[in-house]
């Protein structure tokens, strides 16, 4: 059953939720988060925080690692979905683009970005309008329609699984470290795709980011987790100018490149 939404809530709240894996290890304690319609909220938080395992947990992709949201609530629109699976969650317009860009590297690119339209039932046509949608966002997919996806660079293989993402013309995606592995000039140009996205075309998207100064700028809440905890959140520019989070988390921000990578060898 759906429940009853107004546009003040937000698209996604996640209550208290606790997740365990293999019935033993509980990685998730009581975290709540929430992501506001058309906004860009970002997951932020060291190696092993638990951001992967949030992303997860909201997509329905648990079960298939032994994972159990054991406490707490996801909410969707309005609708519990800390039930349902993965298919039920993308029928429902949520994608999760994972960590480590699997492209598809026997496929060209152009069949890599309908293979994310193959749940669609509108048609030829219109799934032919996304695509030059997604080519106005990517044009190096576009030249490279022909190629292999294999044979992409990195940076290009991030945009061809965004894209992927995009053919099923979701409401919200779920990003799991979009600038892994980038150069930073790369790692701004899909952060500035992103928010033109969520400008222009009205998608929501929530960003796991170990990168926290280049999320934050680009985000409009920020969501900070240590330890499967949610330590801090707010709106991204408040949390960017906290002085605590300042000096603990971008403390070593030097041309966007602070990282919690860098936190965690510091603090330990
Ligand atoms: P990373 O950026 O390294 O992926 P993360 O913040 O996304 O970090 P998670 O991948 O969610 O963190 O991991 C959170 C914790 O859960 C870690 O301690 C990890 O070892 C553990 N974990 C993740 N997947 C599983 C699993 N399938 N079974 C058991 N423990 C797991």
């Amino acid at each position: 059953m759906r429940g009853a939404s107004s546009p003040a809530e937000p698209l996604l709240a996640v209550n208290a939720i606790e997740v365990v894996y293999s019935r033993q290890a509980m990685v998730l304690h009581a975290l709540s988060l929430t992501v506001p319609r058309r906004g860009v909220a970002a997951l932020l938080g060291a190696n092993g925080a638990g951001k992967t395992t949030t992303l997860k947990a909201i997509a329905g992709l648990l079960r298939s690692e032994r994972g159990e949201v054991t406490k707490g609530t996801i909410l969707y629109d309005g609708e519990r979905i800390d039930r349902l699976d993965a298919s039920q969650m993308a029928a429902r317009g949520i994608s999760l683009v994972m960590e480590g860009r699997h492209a598809f590297g026997g496929l060209s690119v152009e069949d890599n970005l309908r293979v994310g339209a193959f749940t669609r039932r509108d048609g030829a046509a219109a799934v032919a309008q996304t695509l030059e949608m997604v080519f106005s966002y990517f044009p190096r997919l576009k030249e490279r329609r022909k190629s292999h996806a294999g044979l992409l660079s990195g940076g290009e293989q991030q945009m061809c699984v965004i894209g992927r993402a995009l053919m099923a013309r979701p409401r919200m995606i779920l990003l799991d470290e979009p600038s892994m592995g980038l150069a930073p000039q790369l790692v701004e140009e899909i952060f500035g795709i992103i928010a033109r996205l969520n400008r222009d075309e009205g998608v929501t998207f929530l960003l796991a980011e170990q990168n926290a100064a280049v999320a934050l700028r680009f985000a409009t809440h920020g969501c900070l987790v240590e330890n499967g905890r949610v330590m801090r959140s707010g709106p991204a520019a408040e949390l960017a100018s906290d002085p605590e989070i300042k000096a603990s988390y971008l403390g070593f921000a030097d041309e966007g490149m602070a990282s919690f990578t860098d936190r965690k060898r510091w603090l330990t």
